[in-house]
């Protein structure tokens, strides 16, 4: 007889929404997993008799989704919520540059991104995408609390940083970060308007180097793209290809002023798009052309933007706005379907940045970041089609256990590593001195 198979956690019951190539969803099946991984997915029936675990969890009532990815945030921006309100990307900017450049350091950092982390977890988020200042604070408590982050240097022009100090600076981060376990590395640039063509050649040789994708802004709103091409001749688009910067390895925030061709070029280079609606919608950019570059190929995430300028980091809330956006916008229900809404928080994610043989679906073989979520309630029930209600009825008070890697960081409701009172108590000092 077969010895008996030791998991360290099992999940139980339930309805698996795996979002594995053949986009399989497997009633009262089991979730085997061992150390950090997905051992085994059981169909119904499946799980052998003689097997152990450490821990069980009984999903039963409840479905289990890959942990969502966060594609953009500036996520500390928690501090500055509801801060700046009913101004234009520029003018946006400007007045939060100025609190950003005065007041931040590493300690405030800290604890506005800790704010985060627990608004995350509670909202089914298990990874997310970091661009800020102080970067380090962030990527350390990552570390610590092992939430996923995919953070690295920015290089930018704003606040005129010394380029030799910067340059070095971002060197020292990358070496440092090569071989944390939570954090996954990357090179980010602000935008084209807030970078020199020096800033970005230096770039694009550190994505060269250490082999890791870049991420920026880009073609945001008409007065970024009017601005590049009045000192340029080229739109971000352009100027980002003339850098040697459009491929798989790039993730572009925003694109929500684009021209024909450059969806195309766009599609040509496999680069990555990420689509932020409610940022968008805030600061009246616009509303960007997902469906077309669906249409077109284009892999396409999805990302809160800061905290600041949605005012939220809840994925669930901004799959939802993302899908009723782009019927409305072109005046078809057809467009952004239930299940291409579920691939831009999950799988695309994981593709954009590299990540999608490790994260974005329930696989055997990959990181056991999963997010169990309750459906025995009234705006569930019944249940005809999961994907229908995960984009438009679950919200994230739904939202049941979640792991990542392997380890409870929310259990039924309760947030396991994070003391919210703790954390809340500490950004209410730093919040007053922000007046
Ligand atoms: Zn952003």
């Amino acid at each position: 007889m077969a010895s008996a198979q030791q998991y360290d956690l099992l999940i139980t019951g339930g309805k698996i929404v795996t979002m594995d190539a053949k986009r399989r969803v497997i009633d009262n099946g089991a979730i085997a997993i061992s150390s950090n991984r997905i051992q085994e997915i059981f169909s119904a029936g499946e799980l052998p008799s003689n097997y152990k675990a450490r821990k069980t969890i009984n999903a039963d009532g409840k479905v289990i989704i890959p942990g969502l990815i966060n594609a953009h945030s500036h996520i500390a921006m928690t501090l500055f919520r509801g801060f700046v309100e009913d101004l234009v990307l520029y003018k946006w900017l400007k007045r939060v540059w100025q609190y950003e450049l005065s007041a931040l350091n590493e300690n405030n950092v800290r604890a506005g991104s800790k704010l985060a982390f627990a608004e995350m977890i509670r909202s089914g988020v298990t990874c997310v995408h970091d661009m800020y200042w102080h970067c380090m604070a962030t990527i350390d408590l990552a570390e610590e609390i092992g939430f996923r982050l995919i953070s690295g240097p920015s290089i930018t022009g704003i606040g005129e940083p010394d380029f030799d100090e910067m340059i070095n600076t971002a060197r020292c981060v990358l070496e440092k970060i090569k071989n944390y376990r939570y954090v996954h590395p990357v090179i980010q640039a602000h935008s084209t308007y807030t970078t020199t063509p020096e800033m970005m050649h230096k770039v694009f040789e550190f994505k060269q180097e250490y082999n890791i994708p870049f991420t920026t802004h880009a073609s945001e709103n008409q007065a970024e793209v009017d601005d590049v091409c009045e000192r340029y001749g080229k739109t971000p688009i352009e100027l980002l290809q003339s850098y040697n910067l459009l491929d798989s390895g790039t993730i572009l925030a925003h694109c929500v002023k684009l021209q024909n061709d450059e969806i195309t070029l766009l599609s040509e280079s496999s680069t990555n798009v990420v689509h932020c609606p409610e940022s968008n919608l805030k600061l009246g950019s616009g509303i960007a052309r997902i469906a077309e570059l669906f249409e077109a190929g284009v892999n396409i995430c999805i990302g809160t933007d800061g905290p600041a300028s949605n005012n939220n980091l809840d994925l669930l809330g901004e799959i939802r706005t993302a899908a009723l956006l782009q019927k409305g916008f072109y005046e078809n229900p057809e467009v952004l379907t239930t299940m291409q809404a579920m691939e831009m928080a999950t799988i695309n994610g994981a593709k954009a940045y590299g990540l999608d043989k490790k994260l974005g679906s329930l696989e055997p073989g990959k990181r056991a970041d999963i997010v169990i979520i309750d459906f025995d309630k009234s705006h569930l029930t019944p249940c005809h089609d999961v994907y229908a209600h995960l984009i438009y009825s679950v919200n994230q008070a739904d939202v049941d256990t979640v792991l990542i890697d392997g380890k409870i960081l929310m259990d039924d409701g309760e947030l396991t590593t994070l003391d919210e009172e703790t954390i809340k108590a500490e950004v209410r000092v730093i919040g007053e001195q922000f007046k």
